[in-house]
């Protein structure tokens, strides 16, 4: 069935001219067929980079619309459409330009995990690979910073910049239920293990950790450590790369549960569906699209 699944998923792919690019956190089956699997910076790159007719996005809402912002020409499809980031629906247009009165003059800076009218609002875009170099590249010394708290925090520790954060409390609820009581039985089960999380842990999470990193971040500090055990504290998704990547290393996730259900739902079945269906498209509205590509053109050209 799956090998089924798979080929004509190929031969769709030939016949449309389609690339297939997916996020670290989705299921193996879907980063086996995709022809890039990465994280949002280095998905933006691609998406940007393909001279693909068609992009099959497997990700959530905001990285399909990235995608389409950076190509407005090209059909965009995302296998699918229920694949909503909780995070990124917690920022309002309206509480942006609340924040943008009330802190006049500050640079906006937004994480890409932020929906397509926001991001219009932004001086700039960045990810978590790249968000204290962004931030720090700003002019203002007050930054407004959204949505996830716990990155403003890790961001405001490694700038010189004051962070306001927008909303006050955006959390990702998949990195945010990482106790720091995870990563203490983690390190008694593996004691030789290093600890390896991403920035949208809380903050005592991250203190523990000898590595805080995007997801490709993260793969690439256990490709170069000595050490060949790793707690890893981020969705499990990532687990599936890193085994089949470094399979000469061990990888445990800090906790079971950290798993995002938006980014599962794309299947074999679905990506052969949007492909042969040629739906569900992303697209953003012309001038919404415009004002955005700039805030993700500046981080392009920054990191
Ligand atoms: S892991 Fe968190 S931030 Fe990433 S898509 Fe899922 S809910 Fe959104």
């Amino acid at each position: 069935m799956v090998r089924n699944f798979v080929s004509r998923i190929r031969s769709l792919k030939r016949e449309k001219n389609a690339v297939i690019l997916a996020h670290n956190y989705v299921r193996g089956e879907i980063q086996n067929i995709a022809d890039f699997v990465g994280d949002s910076l280095e998905l933006a790159r691609c998406a940007m980079e393909t001279d693909s007719d068609v992009i099959v996005f497997c990700g959530v809402d905001f990285m399909a619309e990235t995608a389409s912002i950076l190509n407005p020409d090209k059909k965009v499809l995302i296998p699918d459409l229920g694949s909503i980031c909780p995070m990124a629906q917690m920022l309002a247009r309206e509480d942006l330009i609340e924040a943008k009165e009330a802190y006049h003059g500050a640079d906006v800076v937004l994480y890409i995990n932020t929906l397509a009218d926001c991001k219009a609002l932004a001086d700039c875009v960045c990810t978590s690979a790249n968000a204290p170099e962004v931030v720090e590249a700003m002019k203002s010394d007050t930054v407004i910073f959204g949505p996830d708290l716990n990155l403003a925090r890790f961001v405001e520790k490694r700038t010189s910049k004051k962070i306001i954060p927008v909303p006050e409390y955006g959390l990702c609820p998949t990195h945010h239920q990482i106790s720091a009581d995870d990563v203490l039985v983690g390190k008694k089960k593996h004691p030789g293990a290093e600890v390896v999380v991403h920035p949208e842990c809380v903050l005592e999470v991250q203190e523990m950790a000898d590595c805080i990193a995007s997801t490709s971040g993260m793969v690439r500090y256990c490709s170069i450590s000595d050490v060949d055990e790793f707690l890893i504290g981020t969705e499990i998704g990532l687990i599936y790369r890193l085994e089949r990547e470094l399979p000469e290393k061990q990888f445990y996730p800090v906790s079971e549960s950290a798993v995002c259900p938006q980014m599962k739902m794309h299947t074999l079945k679905k990506v052969e569906m949007a492909l042969e269906l040629e739906r569900p498209i992303v697209a953003v509205q012309r001038e919404i699209g415009d004002a955005a590509r700039e805030a993700i053109e500046r981080m392009l050209r920054l990191s």
